[in-house]
């Protein structure tokens, strides 16, 4: 090292180290040769004793040094700003002078347990300044060791955290809060997140997930609320929209009673609290769904929509067998009517070779039948009730299926038939004439109930299955009579074809079934179910154009 050069008798502190170290005095205790040589490194460093001496007295952190038994020797000025106590009040005092005597002495057990040990602890404990007041203190003890590694000192770093840990609690205390109120809402809440998975649910949610048997709540009502909103699900929520009293249907089937909810949802961004979003700020979208039940309510109003239902169906069910009568007549008429047609062809024919006079009466006779027969087919045809007008709406067919099975209740009872339900938890809306599916689906009942009417009590079995698959809804009715022969499963969609040749059977059930899944562009199969019987499959489209047009 270069140094300038020194006036007699005075001397570098270095050199004089450095001299000391290479031969040092006979006698000189080890402990002072190590403190020189540490010394000696740090100023080779270039960091000099005074530059730690004035990082700790200008710490915002308060700093204390104490000896073995947290007598203190030295504290900091900031310290003295957050004890309140002056230097000279507490050099030679027990940093237990700053104890509130309200910390439990567990915690100072396990602070000098860690500390003896060599060890650093930190923890928190509460603090009383010179003027009496209490603060929260977050410290750190940290013992000082020797060359030996033997502890000699104690350095003690606190700092005041009663306003963080206001602030903590309070956060704390509103997230119970809002985690009571939203758990004695009588509402369903779930808070979702961008995947759509549960981050936060409350009690009624709990509750109702575990009654779907595992399945998950919310998957069921966001795919409800993403089918009935369409592409403006997406819309909304780009703008952070919600929505509002979306009706959802679930179907737990297995003879268990249907539910039905009100779901409103609310977006919600919270700014990401990860130290990588401090300088960028970034944001996660939660979704809050809040559902109520409205099973009852709905119970309820189907009750008095069955009973309407009950009274609509037997007024279609008589306009529809007056239509059959009338048309089983004309069909009737149109068999003697057209001989009568061909008679009197032949006798015009046959005019050429006998006399006019021959002829006359016996063509008189028979223009007289042919006009009186047309005036009657004529009558008979303008006496034929209108089919019903109905307009196209969104038809739910699980409920329409409900609601047929509602109206052959005491047919299913009467004939001791169980049916099997197992519906699709949630069907997407289909445009269609609800009415004319209704009739539909009970015709396709009643069909199966005649048929169980046939075999032994314990086969007598409906199984009702719905599915969505590919844009379709498909409804799958299987029952266990006798079934449909093969040579057959054309000749029943004839008009007036019947296999069951009792009162009441016109024949024309599937004709009808066949012109409404005509009028909404689906598809209808008969086949055999599994285990014997008749398995009837209605794919219905449920975005098409093809669906009958509305009658003017
Ligand atoms: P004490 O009799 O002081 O101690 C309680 C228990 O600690 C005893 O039963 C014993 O098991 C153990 N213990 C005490 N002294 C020793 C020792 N020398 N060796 C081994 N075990 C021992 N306390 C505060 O309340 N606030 C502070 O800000 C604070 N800062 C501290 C800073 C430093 C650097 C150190 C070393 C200690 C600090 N303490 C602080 C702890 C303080 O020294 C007291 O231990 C504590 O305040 C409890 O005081 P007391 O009189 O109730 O019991």
């Amino acid at each position: 090292m270069n140094h300038p050069a020194l006036p007699p008798g005075m001397y570098d502190l270095d050199d004089a180290v450095q001299t000391i170290l290479q031969s040092p005095p006979a006698g000189t205790p080890t402990a002072l040769l190590e403190s020189l040589a540490a010394a000696a490194e740090r100023a080779r460093l270039g960091l000099p004793a005074q530059v730690y001496l004035a990082a700790v007295e200008q710490a915002q952190m308060a700093i204390s040094i104490t000896d073995r038994d947290a007598n203190v020797l030295y504290a900091n000025p900031a310290f003295s700003r957050v004890t309140g106590y002056d230097l000279a009040d507490v050099v030679g005092k027990n940093e237990s002078m700053l104890s509130d005597r309200c910390t439990p002495k567990a915690v100072y057990r396990a602070l000098w347990e860690t500390i003896v040990r060599g060890e650093a602890w930190t923890g928190r404990l509460v603090n009383r300044r010179k003027d009496g007041s209490r603060y929260l203190a977050e410290l750190v003890v940290a013992p000082v060791v020797d060359a030996a590694g033997t502890v000699r000192h104690y350095l003690g770093m606190h700092r005041d955290i009663t306003e963080m840990h206001r602030l903590e609690q309070q956060t704390r205390n509103q997230k119970a809060l809002i985690e009571s109120v939203i758990d004695a809402a009588p509402l369903v809440m779930a808070l979702l997140d961008e995947q759509g998975r549960v981050v936060l649910d409350n009690l009624s949610y709990k509750t109702l997930a575990a009654d779907m048997g595992g399945r998950e709540p919310a998957a069921l009502f966001l795919e409800a609320v993403r089918e009935r909103l369409g592409g403006e699900f997406e819309r909304y929520r780009s703008r952070g929209r919600g929505f509002e009293d979306i009706e959802v249907h679930f179907d737990p089937g297995r003879g268990r009673a249907p539910r039905a909810f009100v779901c409103s949802g609310t977006w919600f961004r919270e700014r990401d609290t990860s130290a990588d979003a401090f300088f960028e700020a970034r944001s996660r979208d939660y979704l809050l769904l809040a559902v109520k039940e409205i099973t009852e309510l709905k119970r309820r109003q189907e009750e008095a929509r069955l009973h309407t239902l009950r009274t609509l169906t037997a007024e279609q069910e008589r306009l529809q067998s007056v239509r059959e009568t009338i048309g089983a007549a004309i069909y009737q008429l149109q068999m003697p009517f057209n001989l009568l047609v061909a008679a009197s062809a032949m006798i015009e024919r046959r005019a050429k070779s006998c006399s006019a006079e021959e002829a006359r009466p016996i063509r008189a006779v028979l223009d007289l039948a042919l006009r009186n027969g047309r005036e009657a087919l004529a009558t008979l045809e303008a006496s034929l009730p209108r089919p019903q007008y109905e307009a196209l709406a969104r038809v739910n067919l699980n409920q329409t299926l409900r609601e047929a099975l509602g109206l052959v209740t005491e047919r299913l009872l009467a004939n001791g038939v169980v049916v099997d339900w197992q519906p699709a938890p949630v069907l997407p809306p289909l445009l269609g004439r609800e009415n004319a599916l209704r009739g539909l689906l009970k015709q396709l009942l009643d069909n199966a109930i005649e048929a169980l009417a046939e075999v032994p009590a314990q086969r007598r079995e409906i199984t009702i299955t719905t599915a969505a698959d590919n844009g379709w809804l498909r409804v799958v009715i299987e029952d266990r009579g006798p079934g449909i022969p093969d040579e057959l499963r054309i000749k029943v969609f004839e008009p007036f074809f019947t296999t069951k040749h009792r009162s009441g059977h016109t024949g024309m059930g599937l004709v009808l079934v066949q012109e409404v899944v005509n009028d909404h562009a689906g598809t209808f199969e008969l086949g055999s179910a599994a285990a014997g019987g008749c398995r009837v499959t209605l794919a219905l489209p449920l975005h098409s154009d093809t669906v009958g047009h509305d009658h003017e």
